[in-house]
């Protein structure tokens, strides 16, 4: 791999003062723009990375935050996007111990739907398929009477306890840009692409506010908008196979006090998770419909989030209510329409296609999941590496991302490091930090003793350091960056206090 260092940047060209072409132009900040940009800038290639709005704004910050192999895929004989997602899932958690950890999911059996010998052979498969190392394996468990039983319907008398791994997607995304940054890639936030044309051989891109770039390939990783950038943006009139599959969460006061997570099977054949959230509430979805329409006008309706209580209720003693309700989002899946029946059992697998019709290389990215990410992203260098010049083979992505280096088991020393070093943080506060900014929160604090050195104090333990941290190392530009995608603090602040976040960000612009 050849050493990654700046001047990977595209450089002025000293006769015309024009940026010199990028070898990579990528529309798209989600996981999937973030991690061919990471993968390219350290292959030491010249990145630009463009995105719209904000990183992972669109379908990256509104999964289910998973790093799975996809249990119910099994059953569309997805064998080997199962296989690759199992690998990763510890690939990816010794490569971000800080916001990403295992998890453990009880699967009640249900009388009258999947039996028991299928739930355990679906899930000898999942323990064997993936080469698990660091993950536990699945167990018998019972449920009547049994602390993993809490607040359980009492029909369900047992189960199973498989692993998976649960990861901080939105942060996932930004540390990708960063790692992405450091060794040399552009990140240009909040710029959208609106043009893209071959001229001599190049791809000249214009963003909105008339920037121009150059770039000797393109890729369009745009998710649910790849459609819309092929033809608005690229002008290529062939019609994308894209299937968009949207799909909601609600979220609740935490139902259970242990830290297991519920896989429920419905009865029209689906699979929804509530998972542990944000120490103090509960993550329910997901369901999957067909969207018309803008992919960022999607909704969780208010029919949407009570199928979801119904869903989740058929497993509880105590039904969940539209009023237990917090908050909601959704999503859209930007799946390859591989021609299946239905939503369900269309392809989770990514395609990538690369276009040269006009003259210039053009990569289009479908699918994928965020578990994939890291591959998808090294196999759309692979297609790329042909048409740039001779790379050193494929980069290192194993290596930690930002605050990522230290060992999967290795929270609790970072917590006990922190307290020590800033004797005013408690155990929340100093945990809370750790699992956002790993082995980083120690620069986050600075040389802070006292709760006062960290300015302003937002409410929630969000402080003036921390937001000029968001603002000046995470591209953090608004209160909604900073509350619903750096943090999930919009679920601890009043309206009062994320208007004072507002007035923050407007003041430092
Ligand atoms: C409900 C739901 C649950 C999911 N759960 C999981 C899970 O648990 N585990 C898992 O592995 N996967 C999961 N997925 C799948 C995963 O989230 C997606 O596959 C992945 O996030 C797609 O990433 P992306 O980068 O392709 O798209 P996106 O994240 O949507 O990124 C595309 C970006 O392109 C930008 N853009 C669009 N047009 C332009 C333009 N003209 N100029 C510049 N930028 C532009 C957008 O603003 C957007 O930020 C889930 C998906 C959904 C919908």
């Amino acid at each position: 791999m050849p050493a990654a260092t700046a001047r990977s940047q595209p450089v002025a060209d000293p006769a015309t003062g024009e940026d010199a072409p990028a070898d990579l132009l990528i529309i798209g900040g989600g996981v999937n723009g973030a991690g061919i940009a990471r993968e390219a800038a350290l292959r030491g290639l010249s990145v630009v990375l463009a995105e719209a709005g904000d990183l992972a704004q669109g379908t990256s910050s509104s999964s289910t935050k998973l790093f799975h192999g996809g249990l119910r895929y099994l059953e569309h004989f997805a064998f080997r996007l199962v296989r690759e997602s199992l690998a990763e899932r510890e690939v990816l958690l010794r490569a971000m111990p800080h916001i990403a950890w295992p998890l453990r999911f009880v699967l009640p059996h249900h009388p009258g739907l999947r039996p028991a010998w299928m739930l355990r052979a679906g899930l000898f498969l999942y323990d064997h398929m993936g080469g698990r190392r660091l993950l536990p394996a699945t167990r018998a468990v019972t449920l009547a009477g049994a602390p993993l039983g809490e607040g359980l319907a009492p029909h369900l008398r047992r189960g199973f306890e498989y692993s998976d791994v649960w990861v901080d997607d939105a942060r996932l995304v930004m540390l990708n840009a960063r790692s992405a940054q450091a060794a040399g890639a552009r990140i240009l936030t909040r710029s959208r692409v609106v043009s893209a044309r071959v001229e001599a051989g190049l791809w000249e891109v214009r963003l909105e506010g008339g920037t121009c770039l150059r770039a000797r390939t393109l890729v369009n990783a745009a998710g649910p908008w790849v459609g819309a950038v092929l033809a608005g943006v690229a002008g290529r009139n062939a019609p994308a196979r894209l299937r968009l599959v949207r799909g909601r969460h609600i979220i609740v006061r935490r139902l259970f006090t242990h830290d297991r997570a519920l896989t429920l099977q419905g009865g029209d054949g689906r699979v929804a998770f509530a998972i542990p959230y944000e120490q103090d509430f509960t993550l329910i979805g997901t369901t999957e419909v067909a969207h018309e329409g803008d992919p960022a006008a999607a909704t969780c309706t208010d029919e949407e989030a009570a199928y979801l209580c119904r869903f989740v209720s058929d497993y509880l003693a105590r039904p969940v209510t539209p009023a237990d309700i917090v908050w909601r989002y959704a999503g859209v899946r930007p799946l390859y329409d591989d021609g299946a029946r239905s939503d369900t059992q269309a392809t989770r697998d990514y395609v990538l296609h690369l276009d040269q019709g006009q003259g210039a290389v053009l990569l289009n990215v479908f699918g994928g999941k965020i578990t994939t990410y890291r591959r998808l992203s090294r196999a759309a260098l692979d297609h790329l590496a042909p048409h740039l010049a001779p790379q050193g083979g494929a980069a290192d992505t194993t290596t930690p991302l930002p605050g990522g280096d230290f060992p999967v088991d290795g929270v609790a020393a970072q917590v006990a490091a922190l307290r020590a070093a800033h004797p005013f943080l408690d155990a929340a506060w100093a945990g809370r930090l750790v699992r956002a900014y790993g082995t980083e929160a120690a620069a986050l604090l600075g040389g802070a003793r006292t709760r006062a050195a960290l300015g302003r104090d937002f409410g929630a333990t969000l402080t003036e350091a921390e937001l000029d941290w968001m603002h000046s190392r995470e591209w953090a530009r608004s209160a909604e960056d900073a509350l619903w995608r750096r943090s999930k603090l919009g679920l601890r602040l009043s309206t009062g206090q994320v208007a004072q976040v507002a007035q923050w960000f407007a003041a430092v612009r």
